[in-house]
């Protein structure tokens, strides 16, 4: 069922509370990378001009101890936030009580608050309580009371059930989708659970463990799956073939047979590799077809492979990419990840989504981000999403 959005809700004189995702890089103050702040503006400039009172929340990093708490406070990303709307934004240093009340109260329709990091909440007294990791129910009804209605745009924890996502949204009425939550409901959810075929998965990166329960929930929608990257070797000695030194999970070679066979002609395995003598850039590395020689490790799918993945491709409707096809922070093992990440933005007439941290930055570096129909913004959600789970963050949201 359709998930409410923002768009959908009254906003005009409401406290609106807004669980946001504002993590991001920070050292001694200072904000290395503003893109999660600057992804976050359509709705808080939406809530706002529609007459909102938009109360910020949001997890920084994370507090296990007291002292972890000043390099940790929301302070600086309050600051970058009134500079980025260019308007007076309200800090209040702490997560409860009086000060954070009457600051709520003081709210005239159009400001913006934001409230100390969530997880501060975490550590009380000096102990480890995880109020807000751990979902304390009295924390997520206390949050609630401080709103009327409830916006979730934190995709990035929606795998989690914490007391500022699920705690608030089971104490509201009425909990909304933000729009880039909408987004990623819309993409990664339309991709798991009503594709438009053909539906090709690219999966790569570095274990079969980690994407074990993509591959299983994507064999019974996609079409096709494509693998790269270092889980391919493991894929390769379950099929008896030589790995040389190439990255294996020795205990994960009888779970590849039984994908293989489960998958038949779905999944497609790269036909040639970059192998190198080391893992090192600078380490001599030739194209091999096949088995990979013995004093060589594979660290890259070859040009072959990329050709016919391109071909695979070429006409699909829906297109999954999580992972890198190679060890794609080396120069000379990066061309299969940025050939098919090149390829991905000329696909016009597909919808083209991407997530995980190495794809992302691949289809960055090579600017064609905007070509692309989605870029997740969550790395454990957007996995788990495609695994098929449900996300409690998206489950608490109120259906249309
Ligand atoms: P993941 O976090 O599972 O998406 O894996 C990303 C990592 O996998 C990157 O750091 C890559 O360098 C690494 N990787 C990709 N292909 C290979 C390979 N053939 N051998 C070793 N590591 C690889």
């Amino acid at each position: 069922m359709a998930k409410l959005t923002v768009s959908d809700l009254d906003l005009e004189g409401k406290k609106v509370l807004m669980r946001v995702d504002f993590n991001v890089p920070i050292k001694d103050g200072v904000i290395g990378n503003d893109n999660r702040i600057v992804a976050a503006l359509p709705t808080i400039k939406y809530v706002i001009e529609h007459g909102g009172k938009a109360i910020l929340l949001s997890h920084l990093g994370r507090i296990k101890k007291e002292e972890d708490k000043p390099a940790l406070s929301m302070r600086p990303v309050a600051e970058r936030l009134s500079n980025l709307l260019n308007k007076p934004v309200t800090f209040v240093p702490t997560t409860e009580g009086k000060q954070l009340e009457d600051a709520i109260d003081g709210l005239s329709n159009g400001d913006v608050l934001v409230m100390e990091n969530t997880r501060y909440e975490d550590v009380k007294n000096g102990e480890n309580v995880k109020r807000e990791s751990g979902n304390d129910p009295e924390l997520g009804k206390y949050w609630a009371s401080l709103g009327d209605v409830f916006v979730n745009d934190a995709f990035g924890t929606a795998h989690r059930s914490h007391a500022s996502n699920v705690g608030i949204a089971s104490n509201m009425a009425q909990t909304a989708a933000g729009f880039l939550m909408e987004k990623e409901i819309t993409f990664i959810g339309g991709a798991v659970d009503n594709p438009e075929h053909p539906f090709v998965a690219i999966l790569g990166g570095a274990k079969v463990s980690d994407k074990i329960g993509v591959i299983d929930n994507l064999l019974a929608k996609a079409d096709k799956i494509l693998i790269g990257g270092g889980m391919t070797y493991t894929f390769y000695a379950a099929k008896g073939m030589k790995i040389g030194n190439s990255l294996v999970e020795k205990d994960k070679i009888d779970l590849a047979k039984e994908i293989l066979d489960k998958a038949g002609d779905k999944l497609v395995l790269p036909s040639d590799s970059v192998v190198a003598e080391k893992f090192d850039n600078d380490a001599a590395h030739k194209t091999v077809d096949g088995d990979i020689p013995d004093g060589y490790m594979a660290l890259d799918i070859g040009p072959k492979s990329v050709a016919e993945f391109e071909d695979v491709l070429k006409s699909a409707k829906t297109v999954v990419w999580n992972g890198p096809m190679g060890v794609f922070e080396m120069s000379n093992y990066a061309e299969g990840t940025l050939e098919i990440g090149k390829f991905l933005g000329t696909l016009t007439e597909a919808k083209t989504i991407v997530g995980g941290g190495d794809s992302t930055a691949a289809v960055q570096q090579l600017g064609v981000a905007d070509k692309l129909s989605h870029i997740s913004t969550g790395g454990g959600a957007s996995l788990e999403y495609l695994e098929g789970k449900t996300l409690p963050g998206i489950a608490a949201i109120s259906d249309k």
